[in-house]
């Protein structure tokens, strides 16, 4: 890898300081790619694979569980935490060969769920101890529903924990809101949608004290779904304010820090114009988030098998070719999983391209 000096595989620690700011001197980003089963996981790994580039996988909550079997009580978080841990052995066991770096991570954790973020926490302590690194990447807490300070102070709690394994951690501030907040914010900037320098720079201060290791999902106007189109305005704009304020506020206290010290991460952004996403990502973005349209890749991968072998999928023997026919190498899933497979890592590609993170390494 003569681009980018970092080795194959999952990556932790230094390595993921690197790559990000790598990406954040070249002006890409990292989609990071929701996955639910080895299945997504091999698409992703396979898309950037094919476009010469890192890529970032995440479990969300849900997903981890699912990755252990819908058929396991999640009582105590139990499926969701021995799902998570599960699929990070699937990852680190095949990562390498697939050539290209990997950053592992989870997604949102609210603060109900945190008894599975505890739980990856000590898997990845249990790795620590055997290996000299955490067995995830990094890991996301979502407390932007709660009051800032409190936000700040769980963060720091679990910064301090997590600086001692090299993990890195993803934060939230400023929240996307229910349906009641604000439906009209089409030109003002109100604060529980658009995340405001000042929040962001008590973030950076105070985590910053602890480890350099995290990064900040800033609200800008980014919504997961909640809001119809034309709702809530995009302001990328906004991200370029948080990058100078943080940088003066360091100065005044003597600390020469670049001129974008924050990694941001974009969340919310499926159905968003790209120009905005390249905006977004030369102030400093370095990881998006991808779900719903990889989610949507993958269903029509198998649709239009379906649509397209429709006579040859209605039995297991008879076709329009004939009677006798046997139809097995149709309904084999290696064959029409294959086909969700493609169209995912199609996505997956197009995301990168969207992000700059091709021909990276
Ligand atoms: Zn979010």
């Amino acid at each position: 890898m003569d681009k980018l000096q970092i080795p194959a595989g999952v990556i932790t620690g230094e390595n993921v300081f690197k790559l990000f700011e790598y990406a954040k001197n070249n002006g890409f980003a990292i989609p990071a790619v929701n996955c639910t089963s080895s299945s997504t996981i091999n698409a992703a790994l396979e898309a950037a694979r094919d476009v010469k580039a890192p890529i970032i996988i995440q479990l969300s909550q849900g997903g981890s569980a699912f990755y252990a079997g819908k058929g396991l009580s999640n009582d105590g978080q139990r499926a969701s935490i021995i799902g998570a841990i599960s699929a990070a052995h699937h990852i680190r066991t095949i990562a390498k060969d697939y050539g290209i770096p990997v950053v592992l991570h989870s997604d949102h954790c609210a603060e109900k769920l945190l008894p599975w973020f505890d739980g990856m926490l000590e898997a990845d302590e249990e790795y620590f101890k055997k290996h000299g690194e955490p067995l995830f990447s990094s890991h996301m807490l979502d407390l932007s529903e709660l009051p800032k300070d409190k936000n700040i102070a769980i963060c720091k709690k679990y910064l301090e924990r997590m600086s001692k394994i090299n993990l890195y951690l993803e934060m939230e501030i400023g929240i996307t809101g229910g349906e009641e907040d604000g439906v009209d914010n089409t030109d003002v900037h109100n604060s529980s949608l658009y995340t405001q320098p000042n929040d962001i720079w008590d973030v950076y201060r105070e985590l910053k004290a602890i480890d350099k290791k995290f990064t900040i999902a800033a609200a800008f106007g980014n919504v997961h779904g909640v809001y119809k189109p034309g709702n809530v305005r995009l302001t990328p704009s906004l991200l370029k304010e948080h990058q100078v304020y943080v940088r003066t506020e360091s100065e005044k206290l003597g600390d020469k820090v670049g001129e974008k010290p924050v990694f941001f991460v974009f969340h919310g952004g499926s159905g968003s114009v790209k120009t905005e996403i390249k905006e977004a990502v030369s102030y400093g973005v370095i990881k998006m988030n991808v779900d719903t349209d990889t989610q949507w890749a993958y269903w029509e991968g198998l649709k239009n098998y379906h649509e397209s072998k429709k006579d040859y999928l209605q039995s297991q023997v008879g076709n329009p070719e004939g009677e006798d026919k046997p139809n097995k190498k149709y309904y084999d899933p290696r064959v029409f999983i294959r086909e969700a497979e493609k169209s995912m890592a199609k996505r997956v590609k197009e995301a990168c391209h969207d992000l700059g993170n091709v021909d990276r390494l």
